[in-house]
């Protein structure tokens, strides 16, 4: 998917639409001993609680009997900047894809 360098949008600061220039935000890892993860994993059975090995063994290899890697597009985060009070805003794609590319409009 290509997307154009330019976007006019609006601007929460100068509270009109303005002119942004738009470039991809990089993804951050999220840490594994964060306050949210650990409740995710916990809330998701995996986290290191109780005794015993958690069915770890009666069980086949996890990619037998579990989706995983069934998505190959990803959605992106955008980065767009103002023209105007040079402020930045990160928005996400609205749909998944395999390629993106930001170009020039012509
Ligand atoms: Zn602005």
């Amino acid at each position: 998917m290509k997307i154009p360098k330019t976007k006019k949008t609006f601007c929460r600061h100068c509270k009109t639409q303005t002119l942004h220039t738009v470039a991809l935000a990089k993804k951050r890892e999220r840490g594994t001993l964060k306050k949210g993860s650990i409740a995710r994993l916990s809330k998701r059975g995996s986290a290191k609680k109780g005794f015993g090995n958690h069915g770890k063994y009666s069980r086949k290899a996890l990619s037998g009997w579990k989706r995983m890697g069934a998505k190959s597009s990803k959605k992106s985060d955008f980065r767009l900047k103002c023209s105007i009070c040079n402020k930045t805003q990160v928005k996400s794609s609205k749909g998944r894809t395999k390629k993106l590319s930001i170009e020039d409009k012509n």
